[in-house]
């Protein structure tokens, strides 16, 4: 409704009459009437309501008023005259739908840290802060989809539940039926929620060309940082007929649009974000969508590192896994804008990234960006039985199991590549939010998860 009045005003049609449904922020009285500020949720901005003195409720209800009661209010949009609106509301009448004690409403006027705000999971969403990354964050949601929509890509819906743990073992969440015996487990074998939907993928797009996921993942990683949940969204493309370069136009045209969707689409929400969270967000943006990003070999990476070991704790030499502090110095510092890098030492990276000629390296790719580190982490797959199946031998997996991941390459295999995109680490980017646990409506990691 408040989304309308703001399309209203650019049509300049004002002395309309209107009905608004919402929550009071604040009132403040004079000797004639109240000023109330109402949010309906649907933008960052109150609309300002004039409740004159004459109104029948008045005395017994509307000078009670608190932050957090609901309401809903006709009246006539008309021009303010007063500084910093265009536009406020003369009620003509006003139901109070819900009250809220002010004695007891955890949400008061002033600004509460964002930490208290996550022990209020259920209420957070009301302050203005949490409504604008949850209004980021579906807005990111849908571009997401358009962007794959628009260039005929197949959304698969691939399974939460899980029998493939050859990529997560360890960090995986085990799935019993309740009174499930251990030798008799529910789906014939031990099951787990997912921690990728890429082998799935894989599947699909060895019949459908380009398909991609975008769903739930779980991760049971056991530790508290700021990036990492245990249950979070990626966005999974695969593509057949597809090299590593490939991919990674897919995933730079990726952000780049999506990311312009949103400066597009929620300036407001992106200028509070750029005042109180993240000073300089949204020329980042900018700069993200406009200029190249850097792409460079992990050899690289690491010759680049070595020149200033001296600075990390963890020590740098060729086939170390990048660390986040490393990630963070190469985006941050060294080049300032998205880092794309490429050619891992396979010793550090999963069966199925495709080995190059050296022997030593496989075609991966992750894409870092300052402040988060990796956003992306992508590769060209092993698309020759052979070599897979030697892979996998290698990393312990048992051959039978992946009977079917086999079958792939022993009818009609293809070269293809695909990447995952933590969904919450790109709404994090897009916000500002430095805390992974603001941008996803009811976080869970090792803890917590309250409602
Ligand atoms: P990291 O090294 O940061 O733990 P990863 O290499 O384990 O990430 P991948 O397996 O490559 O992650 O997953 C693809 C993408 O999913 C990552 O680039 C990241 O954006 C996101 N991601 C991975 N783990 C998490 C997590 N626990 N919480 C939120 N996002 C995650
Ligand atoms: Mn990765």
């Amino acid at each position: 409704m408040l989304k309308r009045i703001q399309t209203l005003l650019k049509q300049k049609k004002v002395d309309t009459e209107m009905t608004v449904k919402g929550w009071i922020r604040t009132r403040r009285d004079t000797g004639a009437f109240s000023f109330l500020e109402v949010n309906d949720g649907s933008c960052l901005a109150n609309l300002q309501i004039i409740a004159d003195k004459q109104l029948t409720n008045y005395d017994t209800e509307i000078i009670k008023l608190s932050a957090g009661c609901s309401v809903v209010i006709t009246g006539t949009l008309q021009e303010s005259p007063a500084k910093g609106q265009d536009v406020e509301l003369h009620a003509e009448s006003l139901e109070v739908v819900g009250w809220a004690d002010p004695e007891s409403y955890p949400l008061q006027k002033k600004r509460h840290s964002l930490e208290f705000l996550r022990s209020i999971s259920h209420l957070r969403p009301r302050t203005n802060a949490l409504g604008a990354v949850t209004r980021v964050r579906s807005r990111l949601s849908f571009a997401v989809q358009r962007f794959f929509q628009e260039r005929d890509f197949v959304q698969i819906h691939t399974p939460i539940i899980t029998t493939s743990d050859c990529e997560g073992a360890g960090e995986m969440f085990q799935v019993r039926a309740s009174g499930e015996k251990e030798d008799k487990p529910f789906f014939g074998l031990q099951a787990g929620l997912t921690v990728s939907g890429q082998l799935q993928a894989e599947v699909y797009a060895q019949a459908l060309g380009q398909v991609y996921t975008f769903g739930p993942t779980f991760r049971a990683e056991n530790s508290n940082t700021s990036r990492h949940l245990a249950e979070f969204w990626m966005i999974e493309p695969e593509m057949a007929f597809c090299d590593l370069d490939c991919n990674m136009e897919l995933a730079t045209d990726l952000l780049k649009f999506v990311l312009q969707d949103a400066l597009d689409n929620c300036e407001e929400d992106l200028a509070l974000f750029n005042k109180f969270i993240e000073k300089g967000l949204v020329s980042k943006l900018q700069d993200v969508v406009e200029k190249d990003f850097v792409h460079m070999t992990y050899t690289a990476a690491v010759n680049e590192l070595s020149k200033v070991k001296e600075i990390f704790e963890y020590p740098v030499e060729w086939g170390i896994d990048l660390q986040s502090e490393h990630e963070r110095y190469l985006t941050e510092k060294l080049y300032k804008c998205p880092v794309i890098v490429t050619d891992y030492p396979s010793s550090i990276k999963p069966f199925y990234m495709r080995l190059s000629d050296d022997g030593k390296t496989v075609a991966a790719m992750d894409i870092l960006v300052p402040g988060i580190g990796e956003i992306v982490g992508g590769s060209q797959r092993e698309e020759r039985l052979d070599v897979l199946s030697r892979r996998m031998t290698d990393a312990g997996i048992n051959l039978e199991e992946y009977d079917w991941y086999l079958d792939l390459r022993r009818y009609g295999t293809v070269p293809h590549a695909g990447f995952g995109l933590g969904f919450e680490r790109l709404v994090q980017f897009a916000t500002g939010m430095s805390n992974i646990r603001e941008v996803i409506p009811f976080p869970r990691t090792p803890g917590f998860a309250p409602c």
